[in-house]
C-alpha cells in the first residue's frame, strides 16, 4: 500500500472526530437524527478548521446506505466514495476558480436532475466569498427555491463578505479555530496508532507553529517524523520548522546583557548572511526572552517553555541578570518591532534600532523625577549630563561576554545615580495662559525637547503628528499612522508629557486621537484653530494667522535658548501654515527620518564632548 500523509489517513470520518466543534457536530446530528435538514448551509471559520471534512461527513451522513444518519457507516460503497471525493453526487466547486455567472447558470441546469446514486446531490462551494455577483445572484434563485434533492454547503473564510440575502437563506455554523490542546491532543493520538514516541513540548511547538490550522499541524508533523530517526524532541520540532539556532538567541541575549552593541549588529548580519528572516528572528527572540521570562519568575521549570525542553544553564544565568522588569520591556519592545516590521520593507535598520535600544545601558525612570516648574539650567550643565545616545557608543568589545551580575536592574537603580538633564528654559512662563496657537507655535520644540532627554525616536514620530486640541490641562495630540500612535500612547505618553512640562512649565496631561488620513487631520486641526481664535477676547485680524503669545508669554519666548527653532518655524513664518500639515510619511520614511536624527544627535554629542574637552 503506497504512503498516505497523516492529513489523508487520519481525515475524520465521523461529526465526532472533527476537532474543537462540538457545537457543530451537536447540531448536526440532532437535524439528522430529526430529519430537519436545510437546504442550505453556510460554514464560516479560519483554514484547516474542519469545514471541508464537516461537508464531506454531512454529504455521507445524507447518502450513506444505512442513512440518512448521524454516524455514516464509512464503509459502504457512497461512503467510501464521498471520502475519496468521486462521488456523482457529491459536487466540491472551488468558488475562487469558478467565479462566473456562467458556472452558476450551468449548476442550475444540473441541480434539476435527480441524484445518480444516492438520496441526495451535494452541491460543495468552497470559497463561496469569492463569487462574483453575477454569479450570486444565479445562486440566490437557486437557493429560494432548491429541489427537494439538492442540498448547498457554502464554504467560507471570510464571512463578513458574503451578503446577507445569501446569509438569511443558509443555517449558518462558526467554526472556531482549534486550541492548541486540541491539536496536540489530536496530534498525540496519531503517534499513538503510529507507535512515535514524541515529547508533549514537541507537540506543543507543532501546534503553535500550525496556528490553530488542523491540516498544517498533521502536515508538520508529517515532515517531522519523516525527518526524525529516534525519538522526537522540540529541538528537533525547532530545527525542521527553521526556528532560529538557540545558540543564536543565547549569543544576541548575551550582548544585549552587556551592552554590546557591536556584537548585536554582528549577529544580525550573521542571520541575514545564513538566508534567515529576520521577522522570524524577532518573533525567536521574543519567545526566548519570554522563556527567560517564566524562568525568572515561575523558576526553573521546563513547563511550558518554547524555545526548549529543558533551560540550560545559561539560561537560568540570563533570566537573572535582566531581571524581570527589564525582560518584560524587552518583550513589550520586541512585541511592538514585530507590528513595525509589517509596516516597513528596512527590517535590518528596525531591528538593528530597537537591539541598540535594548542593549543601551537602562536610563533612570525619568518620569518619577520632580521637573521643577520654573527650571533655570544653562546649557553646559544640560550638555553635561545628557544622555549617550545608543549609536554614539558603539566601542563595547565585539565578543561576547559574560553577564555581568553587578549590573543594576533599572527598577532598583537609584534616580539620583544618573539623573535625567535639566530641561530647558521654558518657553511660555508658568502664569501665562497656553491655549491651542501658542501649543502649536512651539510644537517644533518639542522635537528638541525630547531629543535633550534622549527620546530622539519620539520626537521624530511627533512629527508625524500635530496637536489639535487644548483643553484646560490636556492637550490633543492627532496622528494618521496607528503605529505612532499606539507608541506614544502606550509606554511614551510620560515622556511627551515630560517635555511639554519642562517646555510650558505647567503640568500637561496629553490625549491621543487617530484620524483616517491628512486631509481629516488637516479639517480636524483648522476647526480647533479657528475656533479657539474666535473665543479668544482679543480677536486677531489675520483669521488664519497664528496670534503671538500675549503678554508673559511673549517674554518667555524671547529667553529661548535656541531662537532658530523659532524662526524656522513654519507655522510661525507662514500665515496660512495650518493648511500645510504634511503628509503621513510611511513606515519606511519614519525609519530614515529616525535615523538622520539618530546621526544627527551622534554627532552632536561628539562635537559637544570635543567643546567640553
Ligand atoms: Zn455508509
Amino acid at each position: 500500500m503506497s504512503y498516505l500523509s497523516f492529513s489523508l489517513k487520519y481525515r475524520p470520518r465521523r461529526f465526532d472526530d472533527v476537532v474543537g466543534q462540538d457545537h457543530v457536530a451537536k447540531t448536526l446530528k440532532n437535524a439528522l437524527s430529526q430529519n430537519r435538514l436545510a437546504h442550505a448551509y453556510l460554514f464560516t471559520g479560519p483554514r484547516g478548521t474542519g469545514k471541508t471534512s464537516t461537508a464531506r461527513i454531512l454529504a455521507a451522513a445524507l447518502n450513506c446506505a444505512e442513512g440518512p444518519t448521524p454516524e455514516p457507516c464509512g464503509v459502504c460503497d457512497m461512503c467510501r466514495s464521498i471520502a475519496l471525493g468521486n462521488a456523482m453526487d457529491v459536487v466540491e466547486i472551488d468558488a475562487a476558480s469558478n467565479t462566473g455567472v456562467e458556472n452558476i447558470r450551468d449548476l442550475r441546469e444540473r441541480v434539476k436532475f435527480a441524484p445518480a446514486e444516492g438520496r441526495y446531490k451535494v452541491y460543495v462551494l468552497d470559497e463561496a466569498h469569492m463569487l462574483s455577483q453575477g454569479a450570486v445572484n444565479a445562486l440566490l434563485k437557486t437557493l429560494e427555491e432548491p429541489p427537494p434533492h439538492v442540498v448547498f454547503l457554502l464554504l467560507t473564510t471570510e464571512s463578513h463578505k458574503i451578503i446577507p440575502t445569501i446569509l438569511s437563506r443558509c443555517q449558518h455554523f462558526e467554526f472556531r479555530a482549534i486550541t492548541l490542546a486540541d491539536i496536540a491532543a489530536s496530534l498525540r493520538r496519531i503517534a499513538e496508532q503510529e507507535q512515535i514516541q514524541v515529547d508533549d513540548s514537541a507537540l506543543m511547538a507543532i501546534a503553535q507553529a500550525a496556528e490553530g490550522a488542523m491540516r498544517d499541524a498533521q502536515s508538520i508533523f508529517d515532515q517531522v517524523v519523516a525527518y526524525a530517526d529516534g525519538p522526537i524532541t522540540i529541538e528537533l520540532v525547532n530545527e525542521v520548522l527553521g526556528v532560529t539556532d538557540h545558540a543564536l538567541l543565547s549569543s544576541i541575549t548575551d550582548q544585549i546583557i552587556s551592552g554590546d552593541i557591536v556584537g548585536c549588529f554582528a549577529s544580525i548580519d550573521q542571520a541575514v548572511s545564513e538566508g534567515k528572516d529576520l521577522v522570524r528572528l524577532v518573533e525567536h527572540l521574543t519567545i526566548y526572552l519570554r522563556d527567560l521570562l517564566r524562568l525568572q519568575v515561575v523558576g526553573n521549570s521546563a513547563r511550558g517553555l518554547g524555545t526548549v525542553a529543558k533551560p540550560t544553564e545559561a539560561m537560568v544565568e540570563q533570566a537573572k541578570s535582566l531581571g524581570a522588569s527589564r525582560l518584560m520591556h524587552a518583550i513589550r519592545t520586541l512585541a511592538e518591532l514585530q507590528s513595525d516590521l509589517k509596516h516597513s520593507s528596512q527590517h535590518a535598520l528596525l531591528v538593528e534600532l530597537t537591539l541598540a535600544q535594548l542593549a543601551a545601558p537602562p536610563k533612570p525612570k525619568q518620569a518619577e523625577q520632580a521637573v521643577p516648574s520654573t527650571p533655570v539650567a544653562g546649557q553646559t550643565a544640560r550638555r553635561e549630563l545628557a544622555p549617550a545616545q545608543p549609536a554614539a557608543q558603539p566601542t563595547a568589545p565585539a565578543a561576547p561576554s559574560r553577564p555581568e551580575p553587578s549590573r543594576p536592574e533599572p527598577m532598583q537603580q537609584e534616580p539620583s545615580s544618573t539623573p535625567a538633564p535639566p530641561p530647558a528654559q521654558p518657553v511660555v512662563a508658568s502664569e501665562a495662559q497656553l491655549d491651542l496657537p501658542t501649543l502649536l507655535k512651539h510644537w517644533p520644540m518639542m522635537y528638541d525637547e525630547l531629543r535633550r532627554m534622549g527620546h530622539t525616536p519620539i520626537g521624530a514620530i511627533l512629527r508625524d503628528a500635530t496637536p489639535i486640541a487644548m483643553s484646560g490641562d490636556i492637550f490633543t495630540i492627532g496622528f494618521t499612522a496607528r503605529f505612532h500612535l499606539n507608541r506614544i500612547e502606550g509606554e511614551y505618553k510620560k515622556v511627551v508629557e515630560q517635555a511639554a512640562e519642562r517646555l510650558f512649565a505647567r503640568a500637561l496631561r496629553v490625549n491621543c486621537k487617530l484620524f483616517a488620513d491628512a486631509d481629516e487631520l488637516r479639517a480636524a486641526a483648522q476647526t480647533a484653530h479657528t475656533e479657539s481664535q474666535s473665543s479668544a477676547t482679543q480677536p486677531d485680524d489675520e483669521p488664519d494667522s497664528l496670534p503671538a503669545p500675549q503678554g508673559p508669554a511673549q517674554q518667555g519666548t524671547e529667553t529661548v535658548p535656541q531662537p532658530s527653532d523659532v524662526t524656522n518655524d513654519p507655522v510661525a513664518d507662514e500665515p496660512g501654515a495650518l493648511t500645510d500639515v504634511r503628509e503621513p510619511l510611511t513606515a519606511d520614511q519614519v525609519v530614515e527620518q529616525t535615523l538622520s536624527l539618530f546621526d544627527g544627535s551622534a554627532e552632536m554629542t561628539e562635537a559637544e564632548n570635543q567643546e567640553q574637552n
